[in-house]
């Protein structure tokens, strides 16, 4: 996979030269290159914010710089059919899904926004000619779009085929599609005794069939107490009444 990731502020990324992402940099899964919006600016102050039409509080970013980088970035006939990615507020909503479906793509551009947002026809006119996908986080503001940058890039690279060392990991875990979503067990390891907490003896029964159906339960359990709105309609206690009664 090819990842570019555009910023005013490149530093902020720095954290993806670490750990799985950062091996998977090192080791040629993906190819990442974080690029400063400013080498797209042509004036003594590199400017790429200015007064909002209209009038109002802040800032909005220039749609020049970003226009010139996604030219040089994805020029006319670039392979892979590449997907831009615009960090905002007033995307769709973040989740494993879509973690998922862009762990399918071969080229992503991220874009980060700053100040009140990138001027409105950068979208525009990048959807005249690319797949433009507008993300949000979450239901919450960032100062910039590089936090955002930083969570989906995780969420996406670990689920690239040889990041993660035990592929395992990746089906039974919270919100996995192998795991019908629901969020994990709890999970112990040694000591089996501390601070007068015990973990629970069926993990220590050697005996997969009850471990596996207990973290089941656990795992219903916790998703119905936690998140009840991720509760797939069989664990619902009135369909499963329903089901019984028929
Ligand atoms: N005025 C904008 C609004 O109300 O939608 C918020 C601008 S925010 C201060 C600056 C930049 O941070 C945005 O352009 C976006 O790139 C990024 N950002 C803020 N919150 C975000 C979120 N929840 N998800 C993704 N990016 C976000």
């Amino acid at each position: 996979m090819r990842l570019d990731i555009v910023s005013i502020f490149p530093e902020y990324l720095a954290p993806l030269e670490l750990s799985l992402v950062g091996k998977a940099v090192r080791t040629g899964i993906v190819e990442l290159a974080v690029h400063d919006l400013r080498q797209w600016t042509h004036d003594r102050h590199r400017t790429v914010d200015d007064t909002p039409y209209g009038g109002g509080a802040g800032m909005v970013m220039k749609p020049d710089p970003w226009g010139e980088a996604l030219d040089a970035l994805v020029p006319p006939g670039t392979a892979g059919d590449p997907v831009l990615l615009v960090m905002t507020p007033s995307g769709r909503r973040f989740d494993q899904a879509l973690a998922a479906e862009l762990a399918g793509e071969r080229h992503l551009v991220v874009a980060c926004g700053r100040y009140e947002g990138i001027d409105a026809r950068v979208v525009e006119h990048a959807r005249s000619r690319l797949r433009v996908l507008e993300v949000s986080l979450g239901d919450y503001v960032l100062n910039g779009g590089e936090a955002a940058a930083l969570a989906i890039t995780e969420a996406v690279v670990r689920l690239l085929p040889g990041v993660i060392g035990n592929p395992a990991s990746l089906t039974e875990e919270s919100h996995a599609a192998g795991h019908d979503g629901l969020l994990e067990y709890p999970v112990y390891t040694k000591p089996p005794s501390w601070r007068g907490l015990d973990v629970p003896p069926v993990l220590f029964s050697g005996h997969h069939g009850q471990i596996a159906a207990w973290r089941r339960e656990q795992a219903v359990e916790r998703t119905r107490q936690r998140r009840p709105d991720l509760l797939p309609s069989e664990y619902d206690p009135l369909v499963v009444a329903r089901a019984v009664e028929a």
